[in-house]
């Protein structure tokens, strides 16, 4: 140990956020095998069978900054983790904040907020709550002295390639001048398959005298389960399944090289981190990761998965 960087802990907060049994597990009587028996630990009690049959539970213990249960709503989530980030694009810095975890695992509640009902107040996610604040600090003094200007731009990751949503508008309120959420509306089945093969970033910037001032990167992931795709039989499938795993390997790569200060980030390996490049450097990049779990036994391959990743992020 004595050879390695120390990990700056200020710099990178990787929390777990557990989401409730849905209907359909509810229904096939799937058994929720994901406790936080803490606000840092998540423990996951997988069901196992021994040579002679007896059954078990296999016990396995994570401690990460936060971890939040299945009754934590997303305006809590987000006073754990983005909300202090907000703060660091007004003092010169870059911020970004990850929703990871396997499709249908909660990384769309999360950071765009649940958009399908008609009460959408109810659950604003990351998206707006950071757009709400970033507006509210505009009004302090110290930074109304400053002038700032305002953009948001949604754009994303699809198979290597950059799709442009909606280019970088100035925006004089937190009501934006779009949605980061059109992908929501054209049919839930097609729009999640879309939504789990690409990274959705949206990025709100502050600009002083036309010069970059700070900038806030929320990024909605792929799903991490797309590994897999990589032995699919279609090519498509099997490209995209791979560039997946690229990128969001080159993403653990990226926060664990700003976490000890490192001088070479390995940002190039991947559209993703190539795009976030700025993020990664400077003195004053910070990074919060969400791990989003589904707490049924049936995903519990890919809870472990997404546990493992999360801690090596910040593991020495
Ligand atoms: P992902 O974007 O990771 O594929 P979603 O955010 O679309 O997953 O979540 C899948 C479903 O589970 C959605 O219907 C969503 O509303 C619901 N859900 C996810 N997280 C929560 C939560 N913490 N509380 C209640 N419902 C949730
Ligand atoms: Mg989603």
């Amino acid at each position: 140990l004595t050879t390695a960087d120390p990990i700056d802990e200020h710099r990178i907060c990787v929390c777990v956020r557990k989401r409730p049994l849905n209907k359909k597990e509810t229904l096939t009587k799937d058994l929720d095998v994901i406790t936080i028996p803490s606000k840092d630990v998540v423990m996951v009690h997988e069901p196992k069978q021994k040579v002679d049959l007896t059954r078990y539970l296999e016990n396995q213990t994570f401690r990460f900054d936060y971890a939040f249960d299945d009754t934590a709503p997303n305006e809590m989530v987000y006073r754990f983790t983005a909300r202090p980030l907000v703060e660091t694009i007004f003092e010169r810095g870059m911020a970004t904040c990850f929703a990871y975890g396997q499709t249908g695992s909660g990384k769309t509640h999360t950071m765009g907020g649940d958009f399908s009902g008609k009460n959408q107040d109810c659950s604003k996610g990351i998206y707006a709550l950071a757009a709400r604040d970033v507006f509210l600090m505009l009004k302090k003094p110290n930074y109304k002295k400053l002038e700032l200007q305002v953009y948001a731009t949604f754009f994303e990751i699809y198979s290597g390639k950059v799709s442009t949503r909606s280019f970088s508008e100035e925006v004089s309120s937190y009501v934006l001048p779009f949605s980061p959420f059109v992908q929501r509306t054209s049919g839930q089945t097609s729009a999640n398959a879309h939504s789990s093969r690409s990274h959705a970033v949206f990025q709100i910037i502050l600009r002083r005298k036309g010069k970059l001032h700070g900038k806030f990167s929320l990024i909605d992931l792929a799903g991490n389960e797309r590994g897999a795709d990589t032995s699919s039989a279609d090519r498509q499938t099997r490209l995209e399944g791979a560039e997946i795993n690229k990128s969001l390997l080159a993403l653990k790569e990226c926060i664990r090289a700003l976490g000890r200060n490192k001088p070479h980030t390995p940002f190039r390996a991947s559209k993703l981190t190539q795009v976030l490049r700025d993020s990664f450097i400077g003195e004053n990049s910070r990074t919060c990761m969400i791990a989003t779990i589904s707490p049924g036994m049936a995903s519990c391959e890919n809870t472990l998965n997404t546990l493992r990743y999360a801690n090596r992020v910040k593991e020495l």
